[in-house]
């Protein structure tokens, strides 16, 4: 192509319409499912483009609609969670000050259940 000819070319047109993060989100890649990660409801190796109803919905003020999609699918957010308690109970065991009520913590259930009933 001569220079000439595309320096006529009209300027590709870049504006906001065009950005695909505007259009409603129907579907999205859970990356463990990419990976094939095993999780309980999980049996057989799927598809990682789910649909977002099997996403975690997040409130989410910046947001289209407040609210966003949780990284992993379902399945795979739960084990996640669970593995990353896990873990931290191993890295931190609770002991006995841990275990032990907050100091008022009593007293605020009651005075609740006092309102309560009134
Ligand atoms: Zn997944």
């Amino acid at each position: 192509m001569e220079p000439e000819d595309a320096a006529k070319k009209p300027p590709i047109n870049s504006g906001p319409s065009s950005a695909p993060f505007e259009l409603p989100t129907t579907h999205k890649v859970c990356p463990d499912c990419a990976r094939l990660v095993e999780a309980p409801g999980i049996t057989d190796p799927r598809d990682p483009l789910r649909p977002v109803e099997e996403f975690f919905e997040i409130k989410a003020k910046r947001y289209t609609d407040e609210k966003r999609y949780s990284a992993y699918c379902k399945p795979h957010q739960r084990k996640r969670n669970n593995d990353y308690r896990k873990q931290a109970r191993r890295d931190n065991p609770p002991d006995e000050e841990a275990r032990a009520p907050r100091p008022g913590a009593g007293r605020v259930r009651r005075a609740h259940r006092v309102r309560a009933a009134a």
